[in-house]
């Protein structure tokens, strides 16, 4: 065994692979340098899913002729200068290898200022003059074809080109005073306005429709929290459409995602994911960006400062939660009445939607109950379909967590005992969890070592169900941990005490059903996520109908 110091180029190529694994890296590194430099207008386009090329060009602060061929160097930095800079990062860029890493697995022009530079392989090719122009011009070709081994790692062009666009989306939606035009490839660009506007950039990212639903997070304090985040009624099967940024910078943070997605607990159904846009603003001492080598990750001083205050800002602005929403077809051949000058019928239909939560305590009027188990009801918003049972489900979760969690409720004593056969971890939560099941109205008499006589049940748990109803509800504390257990032993005993889907009601018990429903918090969805009622808009029938605009 011989060891040796390798050469230059083999040193840098190893280097490169831990700063450059695909396309996206050199289009994250390039956009982040252009934003360093202060650019308020960034354009990106990216060619054969960033193989043929990938360029980026900015309007910041640019370099002199004199500084070109240093940025190319490893550890050449404009961002640090002594070892306790580290400890205070503003800028998104701090190691000084980023751009010495691209042009040593790829062939690299650079133009800023006056001055022009070609880079191929770690090698200076071509240096000289350029026609003046401000900012700077990043083109990166051939990537890793010098590099073979990194070239069978890389996945399809879809792929490939699909990661772009997610880093240049990114930071287009966490820098919305900055203008970006992206395309990567001919199908796939936006343009956002760089008009300071999070929703506006949003609008331009991820489209119209989806911007319309996102509802604004703004939080002051030590730890701010600002961006975006998705009505409920609105969600992904996947986390992808989670951006979560520290001091602007994107980063992947499980206890972030999972602080938020705690948020939208009972929100939405298992499986489902919010679409968020958040930044969080942390003093620059506090957090350690230096810890991963594409700068992904982070640390913090203090973890639950960040994570409970990103909890409470965005609980804050989902207490806007707007109703799940029947839209009508707009895709109408004939051409629609024109609404009045300056609303067009989307805007009108939000104006309504507003309008009608400053006048939300007006109470739901019951029509009827259709097709066994929906209720029909009139409300100052449009015509309503609920569902009675996920409906009743949300009315009795919220008392009976605020019970399990102590609050004393109504017992009503059986007359005849119901007797239930219980696992040992039952037996085991049944003893732990005394004082609440008490005080959510149960009375147990244990009896044998896995047997339990009900005497007496919450008042609105049916007689005939109270022995499912404990079950399910010592199933569900023995199952989780902590407060989910006792939410889910909430949803539990409120799945097994709410009317049934197919229960007749009449319209005296359906009006009282829509007033508990109108005054529950959270009440969009059933404690599972699921919707507990549709909305038809009346602006939207008048749309359908073509009513007198
Ligand atoms: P880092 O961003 O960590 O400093 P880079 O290798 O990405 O390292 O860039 C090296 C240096 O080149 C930067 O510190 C900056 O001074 C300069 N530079 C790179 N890109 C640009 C740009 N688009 N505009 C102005 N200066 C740039
Ligand atoms: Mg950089």
């Amino acid at each position: 065994m011989t060891i040796r110091l390798l050469p230059p180029d083999v040193a840098n190529a190893i280097a490169a692979g831990e700063v450059v694994e695909r396309p996206a890296s050199v289009v994250k590194e390039l956009i982040e340098n252009a934003l360093d430099a202060g650019a308020r207008r960034i354009s990106v386009d990216v060619h054969g899913a960033g193989r043929t090329l990938i360029r980026v060009a900015d309007d910041g602060a640019g370099m002199s002729a004199g500084e070109l061929p240093l940025a190319f160097l490893r550890h050449a930095t404009s961002k640090l200068a002594a070892r306790e800079d580290l400890d205070a990062i503003g800028t998104l860029g701090f190691r000084g290898e980023a751009l010495a890493s691209i042009a040593a697995v790829s062939d690299v022009e650079c133009r800023s200022g006056a001055a022009r530079l070609r880079v191929r392989g770690g090698q200076v090719v071509e240096e000289g003059p350029a026609a003046p122009a401000p900012g700077t011009v990043v083109e990166v070709r051939d990537l890793f074809a010098s590099t073979p081994a990194r070239l069978k790692f890389m996945k399809s062009d879809a792929v490939e080109g699909a990661a772009c666009l997610q880093v240049a989306s990114s930071y287009a939606l966490l820098f919305p005073a900055v203008r970006f035009t992206v395309a990567i490839g001919e199908r796939r660009s936006f343009s956002t306005p760089g008009d300071g506007d999070a929703a506006a950039a949003a609008a331009a990212v991820l489209g119209a429709s989806v911007g319309r639903e996102l509802i604004g997070v703004a939080a002051d304090g030590e730890v701010a929290v600002s961006g975006l985040v998705s009505q409920p009624r609105v969600h992904r099967s996947s986390r992808e459409a989670i951006l979560l940024a520290v001091n602007h910078r994107p980063v992947s943070s499980r206890a972030l995602t999972f602080a938020l997605e705690e948020c939208y607990r009972g929100r939405l159904e298992r499986g489902r994911h919010p679409i968020a846009v958040l930044d969080v603003a942390v003093p620059l001492e506090d957090v350690d960006v230096n810890v991963h080598p594409a700068k992904r990750e982070v640390k913090f001083k203090s973890e639950g400062a960040v994570f409970s205050a990103l909890q409470r800002a965005v609980r804050a602005a989902l207490q806007e939660t707007r109703p799940y929403e029947i839209r009508l077809d707009s895709r109408d051949p004939e051409p629609w009445p024109r609404a009045p000058a300056g609303h067009d019928a989307p805007a009108l239909l939000l104006d309504a939607v507003t309008a009608v939560e400053v006048a939300s305590s007006a109470p739901l009027r019951p029509l009827g109950q259709a097709g066994d188990g929906y209720l029909v009801a009139e409300s100052p918003e449009g015509v309503l379909l609920i569902d009675q049972h996920a409906a009743h489900e949300r009315v009795l979760y919220n008392r009976f967590l605020a019970r399990l969690r102590g609050a004393q409720g109504l017992s009503q004593p059986l007359l005849v005992p119901a007797v239930v056969d219980l696992e040992p971890a039952q037996v085991a939560v049944m003893r732990e969890h005394d004082a609440s099941l008490r005080s959510a109205g149960f009375v147990v008499e244990e009896f044998g070592s896995r047997q339990a006589r009900v005497e007496a049940a919450p008042a609105e748990t049916p007689a005939g169900r109270a022995g499912e109803a404990l079950s399910a509800t010592l199933a569900a504390l023995a199952e989780g941990r902590g407060d989910g257990a006792v939410e889910a032993a909430a949803a539990s005993l409120a799945c097994h005490s709410a009317v049934r889907f197919g229960d007749p009601l009449d319209l005296s018990e359906q009006r009282r059903l829509l007033q508990e429903l109108e005054a529950a918090p959270e009440s969009v969805t059933c404690p599972h996520g699921r919707p507990t009622r549709l909305l038809l808009a009346w602006p939207d029938l008048k749309r359908h109908f073509r009513r007198n605009y």
